[in-house]
């Protein structure tokens, strides 16, 4: 395992965005909803940076199908407590890497009709990506690689690891 990205330099990078979240919510109350189970440090992290009334809640989705790649059909298996309609909601992801399970998390969520929905992603990686979303807000970006640590597990290890680590094939 190699470290991809130190604590400080995650520390840098959640302040960045929640600096970007408030300039963009000058003061306004905004639901985070946290995609588990890989957000749920980032999610922490990124509320306790936050000046602005946050309330916090969780989707969980698996997506269908028996291949490794997303399908792009999403099944909720935990669904949000909140009421998003008309609110001011933030999505955080840890990874998006083909990007269809965003972008279909995003298409439920705006069929709810919040007033406004942001997506906040701690890593990008570029290399397979299917389909694009548009993301408002980004941590890191890296091209290809596994990566563990930080909330992100491999077969429910390392999600506790304080830094982001990559997993040499
Ligand atoms: P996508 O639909 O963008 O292909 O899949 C995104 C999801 O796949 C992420 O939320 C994450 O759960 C998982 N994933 C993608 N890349 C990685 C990775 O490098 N490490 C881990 N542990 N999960 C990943």
């Amino acid at each position: 395992m190699k470290r991809l990205f130190s604590k400080e330099e995650i520390e840098k990078a959640v302040d960045r965005l929640a600096t970007e979240i408030e300039r963009d919510f000058p003061q306004e109350e905004l639901i985070l909803v946290c995609l588990l189970k890989g957000s749920f440090i980032f999610t922490a992290d990124l509320a306790r940076r936050l000046k602005n009334p946050v309330k916090i809640d969780f989707l969980r989705v698996s997506s269908y199908g028996l291949s490794k790649e997303s399908s792009g059909e999403i099944r909720i298996t935990k669904d949000l407590e909140e009421d998003i309609e008309g609110k001011n909601v933030v999505v955080v992801e840890d990874i998006v890497d083909s990007g269809i399970t965003l972008k279909a998390i995003r298409e439920m969520l705006l069929r709810r009709r919040p007033r406004v929905l942001k997506i906040c992603v701690l890593i990008d990686k570029k290399a397979r990506r299917k389909v694009e979303v548009p993301f408002d807000y980004v941590g890191f970006t890296m091209y290809d690689g596994f990566v563990v640590g930080y909330g992100i597990d491999y077969a429910e290890a390392f999600r506790q690891l304080p830094e982001i680590y990559v997993i040499e094939e």
